[in-house]
């Protein structure tokens, strides 16, 4: 084995976590972190925009539904009229569940929707499932 096999493996890809609260952003970003991607971490609507709006690669965005300064759904509709992000998949994260909010995210092109408290293990199987499917 040559020294280049401690290297660690290149990244699975690149994913925006927008979220207001530090603790969903903790646990998501370990998680994704632990898995092999890199994390841009967004606290707000507007650092999320910033993120998307900047040259950084995203490969997959997961949006807070409520957030300050721009709601997720919000986020997602920038996306969809960014010329690099129109078809970049979005997860619609929030604690609310109706189905109203729902229907609004995937009518606006979200990939999925998902309700907290999530699965870590299944929000990442559905992750691989949606890089996977590009
Ligand atoms: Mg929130």
């Amino acid at each position: 084995m040559g020294a280049d096999d401690a290297s660690p493996p290149p990244p699975r890809g690149s994913i925006l976590v927008a979220d207001d609260e530090p603790h969903i952003r903790r646990v998501l970003t370990t998680l994704l972190r632990n898995a092999e991607f890199q994390v841009l971490e967004a606290c707000d609507g507007a650092e999320a925009w910033a993120l998307v709006d900047s040259p950084r690669p995203i490969d997959l965005a997961i949006l807070d539904l409520m957030m300050p300064k721009a709601t997720g759904l919000e986020v997602l509709a920038w996306m969809r009229r960014h010329p690099r992000h129109a078809r970049t998949p979005v997860i619609i994260l929030t604690a609310k569940g109706q189905d109203t909010d729902r229907q609004k995210a995937l009518s606006g092109g979200a990939e999925d929707f998902l309700t907290k408290p999530f699965s870590p293990k299944k929000l990442l199987l559905r992750i691989r499932e949606i890089l996977s499917e590009r």
